[in-house]
């Protein structure tokens, strides 16, 4: 417990510096930092360590701030810069001790990095866009103001359990699909809510539908208003066609429908014909209606009409097939993502040890490994890189396949990536 005393120390002397300013969201987010000494995972103490040298840092930058102001003000500052320094380096210590063989040992093993990326990722996305928003996005500071740090945190801590969760192949498949139920329950469950009158709980007031069709044709019809698009591809060039496996609110649906029964086979051939002309429909219909000078409100049914059909798809053709018929045949932003997602360099391939026993293809709902693709030896363009047959395979012959990287840390680099931004999207996506 020793090694844990000078990051103790280091974190309440962050949390009382934020008192000093009223800050009692951040002070509760030093010390709830602390806490994470308490989690025996090896993510947690990576965590702690990268917030006592982000401290480090900090406390570099406002002695240089309070000597710059000194010297303006031809005042002494050369026994406050050594007392700063002295707190800074404590900082830098506490992060080397929990270093040390019993602390890692106490954390328990296996690799922290991947829980400590999407930590810091998650923390960064949500503390960049609380900073840039022209609205408050965290929830927590629309009804408690400054205690968005805390959820922040909070947010952070839950994408690192679950990366360091998901590394586990075993059931891998099952906590992505509860994830990804989770956020789409937060998203719609938040509109909802908002609908029904709590304001707060919608991100502008502004209501646009959430029809993925949309994330093309409404800046094509509109002429504006690319937000959506460049999320898209933001998470396409981070993790590829992952969207369609773990970011979108809609496809969570389908993935439920489906998992309610084995894939009793492929999907037809024309379904990429299908796909690709429905895509093309979507963005001709939004130019066309735009040219013609159609209000809002009949492009808007339109665009729920054609969302609603696509309901029917999971209800009447997934939940019958197992296989994610809405996602892998109707959707336009579907093949967008596929085709797109080859941008990206994260794959997942088969090895050699490959036996053909087609357990993979019965973990896959997304149609991408048909006997063809096991025969080719690789998953077909469908594949969203979700990872369910990563588990599935007893001969560990699926992998995500990264350059210059492992297998296992490809994976690892993949998961982290793609927890951090779900986590940070669970708790700023909202209407
Ligand atoms: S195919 Fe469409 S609905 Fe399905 S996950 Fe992708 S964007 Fe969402
Ligand atoms: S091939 Fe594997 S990773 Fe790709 S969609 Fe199918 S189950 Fe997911």
């Amino acid at each position: 417990m020793l090694a844990y005393v000078p990051a103790v120390l280091s974190l309440l002397i962050l949390a009382a510096h934020a008192l000093r300013f009223g800050e009692m969201g951040q002070v509760a987010a030093w010390l709830a930092v602390a806490g994470l000494l308490l989690v025996r995972q090896a993510w947690a103490r990576r965590a702690v360590q990268g917030v006592l040298v982000a401290g480090f840092f900090f406390w570099l930058d406002v002695a240089a701030d309070i000597a710059r102001l000194r010297l303006a003000m031809g005042a002494p500052w050369v026994r406050m810069a050594l007392i700063m320094g002295a707190v800074a380096l404590v900082c830098a210590a506490a992060a080397w001790a929990l270093e040390g063989k019993k602390a890692r040992e106490r954390a328990g093993d296996g690799p922290g990095w991947p829980g400590a990326l999407a930590f810091f990722l998650c923390l960064g996305l949500v503390l960049v866009a609380r900073a840039k928003s022209p609205v408050q996005v965290l929830l927590a500071d629309r009804f408690w103001p400054g205690w968005g740090w805390l959820e922040a945190l909070a947010l952070a801590s839950y994408a690192g359990w679950l990366a360091h969760g998901l590394l586990n192949p075993a059931r891998s498949a099952r906590w992505r699909l509860r994830a990804w139920g989770l956020f789409s329950l937060v998203f719609f469950g938040q509109l909802g809510l908002g609908l029904l009158g709590a304001d707060s709980l919608l991100m502008t007031g502004r209501l646009h539908l959430p029809v993925p069709a949309l994330i093309v044709a409404g800046p094509l019809f509109r002429g504006h208003g690319l937000f959506m698009l460049v999320l898209f591809a933001s998470t396409v060039a981070l993790v590829g066609p992952a969207w369609c496996s773990w970011l979108c609110y809609v496809g969570a649906w389908d993935g439920w429908a489906a998992s309610g029964r084995r894939p009793s086979g492929p999907l037809p051939r024309w379904r990429w014909p299908l796909r690709l002309g429905l895509l093309g429909l979507a963005a001709a219909s939004a130019l066309g209606l735009r040219a013609m000078g159609v209000a809002a409100l009949p492009a808007v049914w339109l665009a729920a009409g054609f969302g609603l059909a696509g309901v029917g798809v999971m209800l009447f053709i997934s939940r019958r097939l197992g296989v994610m018929a809405h996602c892998s045949a109707w959707c336009p932003i579907g093949p967008l993502s596929n085709l797109l997602g080859r941008l990206n360099p994260f794959r997942v391939r088969m090895t050699p040890d490959c036996t053909q026993c087609g357990a993979c293809s019965r973990a896959c709902r997304y149609d991408a490994l048909t006997p063809r693709d096991i025969a080719a030896g690789r998953p077909g363009l469908s594949c969203t890189l979700c990872g369910d047959c990563v588990g599935a395979c007893q001969h560990a012959a699926m992998q995500y396949r990264f350059p210059g990287l492992s297998p296992a840390a490809s994976r690892a680099l993949f998961l982290a990536l793609v927890a951090g931004m779900h986590a940070a999207f669970l708790g700023v996506a909202r209407i």
